[in-house]
């Protein structure tokens, strides 16, 4: 189906601006094609506290709540009737929730798992119970948080010694068989290869494959904030995007769940939790007929830079 299709959404209200622009242009909207990932949000309480977080997250942060085993089960349920390919997960640190390595152990079962992670002490803390998990059929991958291959940069908002402690964490789950990735913010004023040779010679220092799979995010900014990019219409999302690339937005073949107060909604990716028009239903197959407006200046990233969380192979 195609993904520029207008607004259908009659039950619910959103602001005038998810259907038009500012100067009162039809937006851009992706329609969903299929449910192939599913991400939760395990809460906005993570044990570091970065300024640049686009979560907003910190010790006791409660600006999204801890998910529990009960809240997700319904979801990975309903997911797999949706033919879903992978259930991911993010924070917060993830492992701050105490219910996460249950809510692996029953999502294991059927699919494989990636968990984002700053691999520090909530992660080195579970290793033995993550062990466990090997019993499950299915793969558990973990994409850790290494802003750069600078350590002083990483301990800059991370605090110091969290650079130590990531590898620590990394080469751990390696070495435990898990897969592993690294994920970063862009590097300015340094080339792809001096960038990739920098991260290389970290990991081998480390005792790591040097080729351990990076994706790099641009600046995303913290929640609620508010950024001047440029406003995506109903015609940028025909004139500078082909039928395949609305495919690849995130929205268009992924939801993400959320636990607001004591309630579950599905929103329509993982970059749009600070925006309650993106709260798109309660139910993934009720999300999914839902067009998905380009209003959020983080979809100026995907949009302009084809940013995207997911790592399934598509
Ligand atoms: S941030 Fe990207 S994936 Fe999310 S709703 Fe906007 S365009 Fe879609």
């Amino acid at each position: 189906m195609d993904a520029i299709l207008p607004v259908t959404d009659k039950q619910r209200t959103r602001s005038r601006l998810w259907y038009v622009t500012p100067d009162h242009k039809p937006r851009g909207f992706i329609q969903s094609h299929a449910l192939e990932e599913l991400w939760f949000h395990t809460g906005t309480a993570c044990n570091l506290a970065c300024a640049f977080c686009l979560e907003g997250s910190k010790p006791g942060d409660d600006r999204l709540n801890l998910l529990r085993f009960h809240d997700a089960k319904p979801f990975i349920d309903e997911a797999l009737h949706l033919h879903v390919k992978q259930f991911s997960f993010t924070g917060g640190e993830p492992f701050v929730n105490k219910d996460l390595i249950r809510i692996l152990d029953y999502a294991l079962q059927y699919r494989p798992c990636m968990v984002l992670t700053n691999a520090t002490e909530p992660l080195l803390k579970r290793l033995l119970q993550l062990e466990s998990l090997h019993k499950q059929p299915n793969t558990l991958h973990f994409r850790v948080s290494l802003d750069h291959f600078v350590a002083e940069m990483h301990d800059k908002e991370r605090g110091e010694g969290m650079f130590a402690m990531a590898l620590q964490g990394l080469r751990a789950l390696h070495d435990s068989g898990f897969r592993i990735s690294v994920a970063s913010q862009s590097i300015a004023g340094l080339s792809v290869n001096q960038i990739a040779d920098g991260y290389a010679a970290v990991f081998r220092r480390a005792g790591l494959p040097e080729n351990i799979p990076r994706i790099e995010f641009p600046e995303f900014y913290p929640p609620d904030s508010k950024v001047a990019t440029p406003q995506i219409t109903r015609s940028c999302m025909i004139d500078y995007q082909t039928g395949s690339a609305r495919r690849q937005f995130m929205c268009a073949f992924s939801r993400m769940v959320v636990k607001n107060g004591e309630e579950c909604r599905v929103y329509a990716c993982t970059l749009v939790d600070d925006d309650p028009d993106y709260a798109l239903a309660v139910t993934l197959t009720e999300s999914l007929q839902i067009p998905v407006s380009m209003k959020h200046h983080r979809c100026y990233s995907c949009f302009r830079f084809g940013a995207s969380c997911s790592e399934i192979k598509r």
